[in-house]
């Protein structure tokens, strides 16, 4: 009798624990008849990167090794592995900074490009894009953008959000041609010709090269000397909106590009209809 009940208790016991496991694992009963009208993604920014490497080396770097993006666009042919789920998040933005927000790795969605960049040879020419490469990820740019809600002033490079020890997608990836798909606002051709007609006579000064590079986004020092930092900065910059010449040299074409996104009104956007109009910030 005494070892029945024995038994009986410790049976009762071990189905307890049993299904006491069982609820631990499914977790509590959620009620998701109600959902808030207050909320948004957590992607705010798109990181463009190229891999400097070949599409195998691409592959295995990024899924075993400890760096990694949400989306790596092939080559030839331009196939997308989708390497992270968008919800989660990826390593490879690191210490980055943009309009004072920073570690953008938690909110951001990095799409690395198989390109060669430029070696391991400082000053090397950089390797081209092929067309249906830039077409991928046009199309991809446009489907996360969407996706998220994400601003189209931050479709980003890795370079600008990291600018001292960065440079890609380098001066070859075509900006151009993701303002004239609506994705990013470009700077006003006429109004960038009008300011540089004016910075011909004379070049700004350092503080001001700071100040608009800062009011742009980039992390800047704010020594009021064009120094090694300031000029690595401007060099990002020519990158992206004047890719022909990116020595960080002050000239009055980057001025005058530099003056124009950083002027309301300045930035336009390519509409659907093929329109421009002018882009203004949130
Ligand atoms: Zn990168």
């Amino acid at each position: 009798m005494t070892a029945l009940v024995g038994r009986a208790r410790r049976r009762a016991v071990a189905l307890s624990l049993a299904a006491t496991l069982a609820a631990c694992a499914a977790g509590p009963r959620i009620d998701t008849r109600y959902s808030a009208v207050s909320q948004d993604s957590r992607v705010r920014f798109i990181i463009v990167h190229f891999t400097q490497m070949d599409e195998a080396g691409s592959l295995h770097r990024l899924t075993r090794e400890e760096v990694s993006s949400h989306y790596l666009v092939g080559r030839e042919p331009p196939t997308i592995w989708r390497l992270v789920p968008e919800e989660r998040r990826a390593w490879h933005a690191g210490p980055s900074y943009w309009r004072g927000a920073t570690a953008l790795n938690a909110s951001s969605v990095g799409i690395e490009i198989v390109n060669l960049g430029n070696g391991d040879v400082a000053g090397a020419p950089y390797q081209a894009f092929p067309e249906a490469q830039i077409e991928a990820v046009v199309a991809l740019v446009r489907a996360v953008a969407k996706r998220h809600g994400v601003a189209p002033d931050r479709i980003l490079g890795h370079a600008e959000v990291q600018p001292q020890t960065r440079n890609d997608p380098g001066p070859r990836f075509p900006w151009r041609r993701l303002a004239e798909a609506g994705l990013i606002p470009w700077p006003d051709a006429a109004q960038v010709a009008a300011a540089a007609g004016h910075w011909r006579a004379a070049l700004p000064s350092a503080a001001w090269w700071q100040e608009r590079l800062a009011a742009h986004g980039y992390q800047v020092p704010r020594s009021g000397e064009l120094d090694g930092e300031t000029r690595r900065v401007l060099a990002v910059f020519q990158m992206r909106y004047r890719p022909e010449r990116y020595d960080g040299e002050p000239d009055a074409e980057t001025a005058a590009l530099l003056e124009v996104v950083t002027t309301p009104g300045g930035l336009q956007l390519r509409r659907p209809d093929g329109h421009w109009a002018a882009f203004t910030a949130e």
